[in-house]
């Protein structure tokens, strides 16, 4: 790589926000990481990221659940490393509750954190994109951006949401040399799940196999969890350049979720 480029990945202080980071970082990129949390919490993780390659990592609190949050990260990050050329979507928080006791704060959290987040840090990052003629946009979706399943209302419709977004934004940046593109996993093993696997075996009294098999991967025809590094891999291979044509699509990676 001749010019050092910089990615923004939100919500990468663990699964796979955080796979995505160390990957581009082992490919000599600037990182910038994102959470909620303070700087002092996440220090293993900055110099995880660091020691990941020859770039440079730092790390920038913010809250996207806040009206304007986006938009401010990315000028921040904009001012530390002087340019943004791969923004990644990825903070996202889920919540199940039948429609008719969801909670409106919930749904508007839900809502800011997935949608108006990816929406104000677009917004942010297009200009310096266009100006260089070359950038890309990655918006980590779900399986529930294409598909639907009960008690997770405001997921589904933020991540669909998510789409129409992906989509627009690629027609109206389409000559500027960047793509605008959706990754949509089926279940994937993060801590956060593998933390679920074992509460649940608890809680059912059978093993965290079954816990896989028979909750989790019903809906997954592999009858896997999808690697973190199978996102990441694939994010990667969409910021280069052989994937310049790939724009304003979604590409499931969801073990034949989908197909159904
Ligand atoms: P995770 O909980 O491990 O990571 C979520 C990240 O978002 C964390 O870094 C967290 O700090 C950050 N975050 C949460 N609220 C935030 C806020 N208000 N402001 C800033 N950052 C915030 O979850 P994950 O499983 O790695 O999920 C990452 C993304 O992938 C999410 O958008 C999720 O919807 C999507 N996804 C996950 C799965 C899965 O099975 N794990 C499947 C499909 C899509």
């Amino acid at each position: 790589m001749g010019e050092i480029k910089t990615i923004l990945v939100t919500g990468s202080s663990s699964g796979i926000g955080l796979g995505v980071a160390r990957r581009f970082a082992a490919a000599g990129y600037n990182v910038a990481l994102n959470s909620f949390e303070p700087e002092s919490r996440v220090a293993d993780v900055i110099d995880g990221v660091a020691a990941a390659g020859a770039g440079r990592a730092a790390y920038f609190e913010a809250d996207l659940s806040a009206r304007g949050a986006g938009v401010e990260l990315v000028e921040r990050v904009i001012a530390h490393f002087g340019q943004l050329d791969v923004l990644v979507n990825n903070a996202g928080i889920q919540k199940v509750s039948p429609v008719e006791e969801f909670e409106l704060d919930d749904w508007a959290r839900v809502r800011s954190i997935i949608l108006d987040s990816s929406f104000e840090a677009i917004k942010a990052s297009v200009p310096g994109m266009a100006e260089r003629g070359w950038g890309r946009i990655i918006n980590i979706a779900s399986a529930h951006g294409l598909v639907a399943s009960p008690f997770k209302s405001a997921y589904v419709s933020a991540k669909h949401g998510m789409m129409g977004l992906t989509k627009t934004v690629a027609l109206e940046v389409a000559e500027k040399g960047i793509t605008v593109n959706a990754i949509c996993p089926g279940y994937v093993l993060t801590p956060l799940v593998e933390a679920q696997l074992k509460d649940q075996a608890r809680v059912h009294g059978i093993s965290e196999d079954e816990v896989k098999r028979e909750i989790m991967l019903a809906p997954q025809p592999t009858k896997q969890f999808v690697g973190i590094d199978e996102v990441a891999e694939l994010a990667f291979y969409l910021s280069g350049d052989l994937a310049r044509s790939i724009t304003g699509t979604a590409i499931s990676i969801d073990g034949g979720w989908t197909a159904r």
